[in-house]
């Protein structure tokens, strides 16, 4: 058994949470939740970033404080990741004095006396939606390429964090396996761009900004002109929780576990670069994984509101009667790990009816319904019909490399394979325990099912398990043999596990 600690970006809650934010979260849960299965201790960490230009301004055009603004946009994260049944252990909010500053003052302190910090004039172009300095090579016809909009010139002092000497760090950092030390982009090719970043040779980077344009942040220790400006506040969230630089080190899920970011494309090269420089320069062990998700569309085309084919997470969630499944099994059927996606309701509802509704739930009912025409007895397992195979062993290496969408096929390949076999014997033509054997055999296929999509649609799991009168297990062990439940001698009561469509 291992210990991770997996966290996902914190989100800005400057609006509502869009799609996206769904997607980062299901995934980081897929992950959690397969963790704990394996037989790991898991610490599942999400929260929201809740300083900055962007965050002050909205609150000014809305006429409330940014405290204000963000305590009531938290909560609207909070919901949807409940909504979703999102198995996080802590939310933390960056505007938390108690739980976050702590950590984060210490960090500052730490980099500014060892040297890492420097006060210097500068003049750049900073990109507000961004809240970054632009370089001219980051900039497509002078527009910022996330926000298509001009960045505005700036002039104005700021401590600047000396990431250009931590290029040979990094690139040896980058390099190395994760068990020799080394931090790893997952997917592979989710790095090249980090180390063409290194390559061009690594900007310092804008640590704070004058009080007179931020004031909603962390105050810099021992300058009181200065706010700290997102890298050294919202970063540190990973760590602040569990009391770094405190007297309350939580060294347990940092030290001594195995760490993952689970984390945007569009975010990749701070959490690979800025981060474990800065936990390098103040002699905190760097993380072990950057996990890398891409971007979603809608029906091909990039969410706009002005293509206006923006989804918000609580539609779906409304389209099936609040059930996040059918989200999340779309989400990790059709989005391979790493890379964009597309979501499109045509396909989420094809998806609903040919793969949830029909080869798992009418098969469930199917045999549930002849087993109770025979008292609900179960038979022999007997030895597997080829139904189970190898697929546990796919399935394990699949989800241990984070190919998730792998792992999620396999249990509908073994769905699919249930319903063939159901079609080719005919258990309803036979008679006596000929029938009752076959459908026992039918009943533990299906509990393989339900045990595999577990990290997937927890809910529908537990839902299939209940009617075959099990329960979700904790872990896995032990559990993944053919007729590996010896006291599983009936099936519960038949209900209809997806609703059609209206
Ligand atoms: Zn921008």
């Amino acid at each position: 058994m291992s210990r991770q600690y997996i966290n996902t970006a914190i989100d800005y809650p400057n609006a509502a949470p869009h799609m996206g934010h769904a997607m980062e979260k299901i995934l980081a849960d897929v992950c959690a939740r397969w963790f704990r299965l394996r037989g790991d201790e898991v610490r599942f960490q999400v929260g929201t970033d809740e300083h900055g230009i962007k965050i002050q301004r909205t609150a000014e055009k809305e006429g409330v404080t940014p405290q204000e603004l963000v305590d009531r946009n938290a909560v609207l994260f909070k919901d949807l990741f409940d909504k979703l049944n999102i198995s996080y252990d802590f939310f933390v909010r960056t505007s938390n004095k108690k739980i976050h500053y702590p950590t984060v003052l210490e960090m500052w302190k730490k980099l500014a006396k060892d040297g890492w910090l420097e006060k210097r004039s500068y003049t750049g172009l900073y990109c507000v939606g961004c809240e970054e300095f632009k370089t001219k090579r980051d900039l497509e016809d002078g527009m910022c390429v996330n926000h298509k909009k001009a960045p505005e010139e700036v002039k104005e002092e700021n401590w600047f964090f000396r990431l250009s000497d931590r290029s040979d760090y990094l690139k040896e950092l980058l390099s190395k396996k994760p068990e020799d030390g080394g931090y790893k982009v997952v997917p592979e090719f989710r790095s090249k761009e980090v180390f063409s970043f290194i390559e061009q040779g690594l900007p310092d980077v804008s640590f704070s900004r004058p009080k007179s344009t931020l004031y909603w942040g962390v105050p810099v220790p021992d300058d009181k002109d200065q706010v700290m400006y997102v890298w050294c506040d919202n970063l540190t969230n990973y760590i602040s929780t569990l009391g770094y630089l405190t007297d309350k080190e939580d060294k347990k899920w940092w030290d001594d576990a195995e760490v993952t970011h689970v984390i945007g494309k569009d975010i990749t090269r701070f959490h690979a670069l800025n981060w474990p420089a800065m936990l390098d320069c103040v002699g905190i062990k760097t993380p072990d994984r950057l996990l890398v998700h891409g971007f979603l569309t809608s029906e091909g085309e990039k969410m706009s509101k002005s293509t206006g084919n923006v989804v918000v997470p609580d539609e779906v969630l409304e389209k099936f009667g609040g059930d996040p499944d059918p989200l999340r099994f779309y989400l990790s059927h059709e989005v391979p790990v790493g890379r964009d996606g597309d979501f499109s309701w045509d396909r989420i509802e094809k998806l609903y009816d040919s793969k949830l509704r029909n080869d798992l739930g009418n098969l469930l009912n199917r045999v549930l319904v002849l087993l109770k025409k025979e008292r609900g007895k179960l038979g022999d397992f007997g030895s597997d019909p080829k139904l189970l195979g190898d697929k546990w062993k796919k399935y394990q290496e699949s989800m241990n490399a984070f190919r998730l969408e792998d792992g999620v096929s396999l249990a509908v390949e073994l769905a699919t394979e249930c319903n063939q076999f159901i079609d080719k014997n005919k258990p309803w033509e036979l008679k006596g325990d000929e029938k009752i054997n076959l459908l026992t055999q039918l009943a533990e296929a299906l509990r393989h099912v339900a045990l595999m999509l577990l990290p997937f649609t927890p809910g529908t799991s537990e839902r299939i398990l209940k009617q075959l009168d099990l329960k979700a297990p904790a872990t896995l062990e032990g559990k993944t043999d053919w007729g590996a439940e010896k006291s599983w001698k009936k099936v519960g009561e038949a209900e209809i596990l997806f609703e059609p469509l209206e």
